[in-house]
């Protein structure tokens, strides 16, 4: 009798906060209003390419995937570009040196193009990358040699639609250093206490491009692949990040990073892990994820052989690595709803959630 009784009153709590999703439409019709802010998960195999596109048809897509296979990444991002109407990207932030983030951008340049590109900064060379001279000299070919240094407090301002609220983008921090000053609201963050220390990590994962995308009231933290002891310098001993509506699972849900004491201050409504079916989604993340009380819902880029903890089959975007559909999970942003809407192109599962 009792356990009838929380479970209605689960019921009760839950059913306004998940509305009802109205029937998807195609994405060219969902963008012609251009009132909405989209996010597009790319399927780059553990590797990552969020493109992000504004209600004035401004592009940002943060990191570029994976080089060769024949173009492979360049293509999925193009694919995702035509799916949100555009032609061009205006801005190409990659989050560090990695392969998997920045080895795409020189196939992409070449198939589309870019207008401005973003980075941590010039680097001499990188211990856990023997090849990084070569890959290094193509990126700087593409950008010439003017890419844009972010550093923490470092904004990037889009152009905002008529009747549309005010949207940034925000480096949070950049090459182990975090955005300075106590937040407004400067009480010290009691979840600090739990922190436990790893090894410090010495890989440019650690020197991660944090960006912070707001648009109205809505939130969206993409943190690259920054690793655990810098993710607990965003949020102690001030929460530097607030709350936020969207977390794009850092690091493609590995385990050394989603340190608890980060996930348990900017407490998500909504989860995107973008790992590959082997790549990151490790076991401690899901259970890290599955502890927060805020978290209404986990969406995969892949199913993860790492764990037991996967999400259901319908909240998943590509079930094995062989597949090459390629299918997308998407975010789409209303303001004038208040709600956001996450749908898995794959299923045509939508769910949507209320902002904050
Ligand atoms: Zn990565």
């Amino acid at each position: 009798m009792k356990k009838i009784s929380l479970l209605s009153t689960i019921i009760f709590l839950i059913y306004p906060v998940i509305i009802q999703p109205a029937q998807q439409k195609p994405a060219e019709q969902r963008n012609a209003g251009k009132s909405a802010l989209e996010i597009y998960y790319v399927d780059v195999e553990g590797g990552a390419a969020t493109l992000i596109v504004t209600p004035a048809g401004e592009s940002i897509l943060v990191d570029a995937g994976w080089p060769g296979f024949e173009g492979r990444d360049a293509k999925r991002i193009e694919q995702a570009m035509k799916a949100a109407g555009i032609t061009t990207i205006d801005h190409m932030v990659m989050t560090h040196y990695h392969t998997d983030h920045y080895g795409g951008i020189p196939e992409l340049a070449r198939r589309v193009k870019i207008k401005k590109f973003y980075d941590h900064g010039p680097v001499s060379s990188l211990d856990e990358d023997k090849d990084f001279a070569r890959k290094y000299a193509a990126y700087q070919e593409v950008t010439s040699g003017k890419s844009i240094t972010l550093k923490p407090g470092s904004k990037i301002e889009l152009k905002r639609a008529p009747g549309s609220p005010e949207v940034y983008l925000q480096c949070l921090a950049a090459r182990t250093e975090v955005i300075s000053g106590k937040p407004a609201r400067s009480a010290t963050n009691s979840v600090c206490s739990s922190h436990t220390p790893k090894p410090d990590d010495t890989s440019d994962n650690a020197r991660s491009v944090v960006l912070l995308l707001r648009f109205g009231t809505f939130d969206f933290l993409d943190s690259g692949d920054l690793t655990w002891n810098i993710e607990e310098k965003l949020v102690c001993p001030y929460n530097l990040v607030g709350e936020i509506d969207l977390f794009q699972v850092a690091h493609h849900g590995a385990n050394t990073s989603n340190n608890p004491v980060l996930l348990q201050s900017i407490k998500p409504t909504v989860a995107i892990m973008n790992n590959g079916e082997r790549k990151g989604g490790q076991h401690e993340t899901f259970q890290s994820l599955s502890e927060l009380p805020s978290l209404k819902a986990l969406w995969q880029v892949h199913r993860s052989s790492n764990t037991e903890k996967n999400a259901p089959p319908e909240y998943i975007a590509n079930l094995a690595e062989k597949d090459d559909s390629a299918q997308m999970i998407r975010v789409s942003v209303d303001p004038g709803k208040r709600s956001f809407t996450v749908t898995n192109d794959r299923t045509g599962k939508q769910e949507s959630y209320l902002l904050r």
